[in-house]
């Protein structure tokens, strides 16, 4: 008989499993591992995702370089400025949302946003 001479085609390597070269082995593990992935990915992004929420010290910082301070009051024209005063009391992210004030002006609208604010909590 003539057995022992069949040859048959066999991985050189002794501890080749069957189906290392299939394109399709350990498919799904890959998927699940992409999926694990990009959750983990877009939860990073979320936390990352702190907006528009600079501290008064930075956004005072980012408007004070962006606003030049002129040589009057921008509401009284009558005295130098000496506060960059915010406007809306959110210190936005917007220029428009800031003014060169002088003590006298700062003072009246701070005083105004602290009765705004008292005139809110009773309201509430
Ligand atoms: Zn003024």
């Amino acid at each position: 008989m003539q057995r022992g001479k069949v040859s048959r085609v066999r991985c050189p390597k002794k501890h080749c499993n069957i189906g290392v070269n299939n394109p399709n082995y350990g498919k799904h593990e890959t998927e699940k591992t992409k999926l694990k992935i990009s959750v983990a990915n877009s939860g990073s992004q979320n936390g990352m995702w702190k907006g528009d929420k600079v501290g008064y010290f930075s956004i005072h910082d980012w408007a004070r370089k962006r606003k030049p301070k002129p040589n009057l009051c921008e509401n009284c024209d009558q005295q130098p400025p000496r506060d960059l005063a915010n406007i809306s009391g959110l210190y936005l992210r917007d220029i428009n949302d800031y003014r060169w004030l002088c003590r006298k002006c700062h003072m009246r609208l701070d005083g105004r946003m602290k009765n705004l604010k008292q005139f809110k909590g009773v309201a509430n």
